[in-house]
This record gives C-alpha cells, sequence and structure tokens, in this order.
C-alpha cells in the first residue's frame, strides 16, 4: 500500500503525515511493540483511514493541524 510505505520511508520514529482525503497534517510516531495486532487510524478531521497495518509496529497519530477552509460547510 503506497500510504504504508510512506509512512515507513518518512516517519520512523516519528514525522509528519498529511490525510490524503482532506489535508489534515499529523504528527506520525512509529514504536515497534511485541503485540502482533492489526491496527488502523482513522483521520480524525474527515474519518476516513488514513492506514492500516498487521505487524509489530504501533503508529500514533496525533493532529497538529486541521485543513484550511477549503470547503466552506459550516457556515451557520
Ligand atoms: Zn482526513
Amino acid at each position: 500500500m503506497l500510504v504504508m510505505a510512506r509512512i515507513w520511508e518518512t516517519a520512523v520514529g516519528s514525522g509528519d503525515f498529511t490525510c490524503e482525503s482532506c489535508g489534515a497534517l499529523y504528527s506520525v510516531h512509529v514504536e515497534e511493540t511485541l503485540v502482533q495486532d492489526r491496527s488502523s487510524a482513522h483521520c480524525e478531521v474527515c474519518g476516513r483511514i488514513m492506514a492500516d497495518w498487521q505487524s509489530g509496529h504501533r503508529v500514533v497519530f496525533v493532529l497538529k493541524e486541521r485543513p484550511g477552509p477549503d470547503r466552506d460547510d459550516t457556515e451557520e
């Protein structure tokens, strides 16, 4: 999966990740863990799955910046 490859390449240890659906900016921390569990990360802003994985890693997404007012649906 392209998204995951990007995460592993740019965020080994820690780095930034941008949601491709809405443009929200996240800080990503990748940690190794002994738990072989399947996990996924959902965007807090748009709710889409940004990444899912099944391996001995734990990936923490911390929202840093919400996307700009691209669409103005909240005008009320
Ligand atoms: Zn998003």
